[in-house]
Parts: structure tokens; C-alpha cells; sequence
């Protein structure tokens, strides 16, 4: 069913490796009733997320029905991950804003199932762990161990395989916890189930099989799997994909149930803009102030057009020419003709303006 071959998994935080998998080979037959044990920090979660496909391991290999892992394309992954693999997490993992049916409906959602099939897949699964009543109910008006049993509908709904638990009873009291378990226990008969936990009690009274893992390595196993592993064809033709109604409709309700916050983001995304705006009408209004400025003074200057005109620029020429040519080099009488020409430059800078064309 599932088998694990000298898997390793390294964390690298700064200077410092943690071997969190340590050459983990184990197999899983598929239908009992695992309990991982160890001390924390032993690289149990790491465990249950390389098999659940959730997290990378860095050696070795994991075979699927007898197939590596190695080979599986990343729609084949994602298949994996939604129709064989169940999680449950210690904390519960539900979301909070949308009621207990939703939570378990939303595993469905990638699925490709139509919303009738949806809805009542949920309830089935949400009655057989004992949640008839509360479908409505929000997450947070539930107990810890109803919350745990509604994080193990939504792992059950899409029917998977493996079913992972990680200290799923971590936050419960002994009476719930022994409840859960005993609803894990029946949950075994016809799937893998792996559980995480610290509880050496809970897991001797239930589990069909004890695993214990020290510093990833792993150190017992009182019922080791010696299930030849026959390679079984695929479980091809499986998409996992959601519909863009299913994506616009799941968008809509997070973006309402948050308002508050929906409205801040807007209005925090709204402020660049806003001030663009607020330049531009700015410099409009001051662009239109300097024209009606200028129209106001222009206007006690009126431009006024006579039909006789005299260039004075060409006057002016002939005022400067004419300066120069007082210097004489002979010792004689020379006339002075620089106000007859001056005279006669205004005459000729006289100008006539046709002011019929205007
Ligand atoms: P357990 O679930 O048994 O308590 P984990 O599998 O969570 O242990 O962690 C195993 C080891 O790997 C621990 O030493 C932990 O500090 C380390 N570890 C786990 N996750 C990370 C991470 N994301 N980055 C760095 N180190 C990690
Ligand atoms: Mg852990």
C-alpha cells in the first residue's frame, strides 16, 4: 500500500542541520491502525507530511501502490494529496468564519463534485461522526472534541485510503480523546490510518500497530508490514480542480465575512489613487487661475491697431548707423544731414496697416 525507503529530510535554520528524517524505511498495509510514538521534536509531523505528500524529502523514495512517487507528474501529486490522503491536524484546522457543513464541504470543492452531490456527501459524512445537529453551527461554537470530529468529516468526505492524524487528540480530554479514538479505531477497519501522538496508553489500547521514531530514526515496530507490495494501476482520470463559479462564489463570501477588513484594504488601496487625483484637479485649478490672471490684466492693456504705424525698429537702426559717421579724418566742413535722414527714416518706416482685411 504504502512503503517508505531510507527516507531523510534535513532542515537547514542558519549554521545549524537538523536531521528531522534519518533514514525512515518502514511499510504500511492498507487497512490498519498505526500510532507513531516518540518524544517531541523526533520528526513525527515531518513524517506524516512527506507521506501525505505535503512536504519535500531530500533522499530516498516513497512508493504509492507499489509506484515511486518520483514518477508522479504534479497533477498526479495534487490527485494524490486530495483523493487518497485524509488529514487531521491537532488544531483542528477549521475555518472559523464558515459553518461546520461548509468546513466539510470545501474538502469537496476541488474535487470536481456538483454542489447537490457536495451538500449531501458533507452531511453523511458530518452523521457518521455524530455532527448531525450542528451543521449550522459555526466552528468556534463548538466543543474541542466536536471541532476534532468535524476536522475528521472533512477528512473523510472525499473517502481516502490514508487517513493522517497529527495528535489528533493533543487538545482533548481523556474521555473525548478516548471517543475519538474509538471512531479512529472503526475508521481502520477498511483504510490506513497513522496517527501521531504522545499518549503511549491511548495508543497501546487502540492502535493494531505501534511505530516509534527517536531523533528520526525509527526505533520499534511492534507489527512490521511483510505485505508484498504489488504495483496497482493508478488512480488515473482524477482531477483535481474547481470550477470558477465554485472560486468566484468561495471568494465573494471570505471577501463578506470579513467587511471590515474588505473595506480597510479597499480604502488603503484607494489612497494612491486618490492622491493622483487630487494633484491633477490641483494643478487644473491652478492652471485655470493663471489664465483667468492673465486675461484680467491683459485686458487693461488693450492691443490697439491705427492704420498708420511707424516700425521702430527701423528708425532705431538708422538713429545708431548714423552716430558712427561722425568722424571725420580731414581738417574741412562737412554737412550734417543726421536729421534730414533721421527725418527721412520715419518716413520710410511708416507703415500702412490694411485694416479692411482685419
Ligand atoms: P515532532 O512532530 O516529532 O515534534 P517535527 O517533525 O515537527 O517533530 O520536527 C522534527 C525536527 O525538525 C525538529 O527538531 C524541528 O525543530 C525540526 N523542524 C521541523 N520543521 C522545521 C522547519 N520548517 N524548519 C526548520 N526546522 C524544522
Ligand atoms: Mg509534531
Amino acid at each position: 500500500m504504502l512503503q517508505l525507503k531510507d527516507i531523510t529530510k534535513e532542515y537547514v535554520t542558519g549554521s545549524r542541520k537538523v536531521s528531522a528524517l534519518d533514514g525512515i524505511s518502514i511499510s504500511f498495509d492498507s487497512a490498519e491502525f498505526v500510532a507513531v510514538l516518540g518524544p517531541s521534536g523526533c520528526g513525527k509531523t515531518t513524517l506524516l507530511n512527506v507521506i501525505g505528500g505535503l512536504d519535500r524529502y531530500d533522499s530516498g523514495e516513497l512508493l504509492i501502490s507499489g509506484r515511486s512517487t518520483r514518477e508522479y507528474s504534479d497533477s498526479e501529486m495534487d490527485a494524490y494529496r486530495n483523493h487518497s490522503i485524509g488529514f487531521v491536524f491537532q488544531s483542528y484546522n477549521l475555518i472559523p468564519h464558515q459553518s461546520v457543513l461548509a468546513n466539510v464541504e470545501l474538502a469537496l470543492t476541488l474535487s470536481g463534485v456538483s454542489a447537490a452531490e457536495r451538500r449531501q456527501r458533507a452531511t453523511a459524512a458530518l452523521e457518521s461522526v455524530g455532527l448531525k445537529d450542528q451543521l449550522a453551527k459555526r466552528p468556534n461554537q463548538l466543543s474541542g472534541g466536536q471541532m476534532q470530529r468535524v476536522a475528521i468529516a472533512r477528512a473523510l468526505v472525499n473517502d481516502p485510503d490514508i487517513l493522517l492524524a497529527d495528535e489528533p487528540t493533543g487538545a482533548l480530554d481523556s474521555h473525548t480523546s478516548m471517543q475519538l479514538m474509538d471512531s479512529l479505531k472503526a475508521l481502520a477497519r477498511d483504510r490506513l490510518v497513522i496517527m501521531v501522538t504522545h499518549n503511549r496508553e491511548l495508543a497501546r489500547k487502540y492502535a493494531t500497530r505501534i511505530v516509534e521514531l527517536s531523533d528520526g530514526k525509527i526505533i520499534s515496530d511492534s507489527a512490521p508490514s511483510h505485505q508484498e507490495l504489488v504495483e496497482k494501476p493508478a488512480q488515473r482520470g482524477l482531477k483535481t480542480s474547481m470550477g470558477f463559479k465554485t472560486a468566484l462564489r468561495l471568494s465573494l463570501s471570505n471577501l463578506m465575512t470579513k467587511r471590515g477588513r474588505t473595506l480597510i484594504t479597499a480604502f488603503a488601496g484607494s489612497i494612491g489613487i486618490i492622491g493622483i487625483a487630487l494633484i491633477l484637479s490641483m494643478s487644473n485649478g491652478v492652471n485655470t487661475y493663471i489664465g483667468s490672471i492673465q486675461k484680467e490684466t491683459m485686458s487693461s492693456y488693450p492691443i490697439v491697431i491705427q492704420e498708420e504705424a511707424v516700425e521702430i525698429g527701423g528708425v532705431m537702426d538708422t538713429m545708431r548707423a548714423s552716430r558712427k559717421q561722425q568722424e571725420h579724418d580731414l581738417d574741412a566742413v562737412y554737412a550734417d544731414d543726421r536729421a534730414t535722414r533721421r527725418l527721412s527714416s520715419f518716413q520710410s518706416a511708416l507703415r500702412r496697416n490694411n485694416l479692411q482685411a482685419f
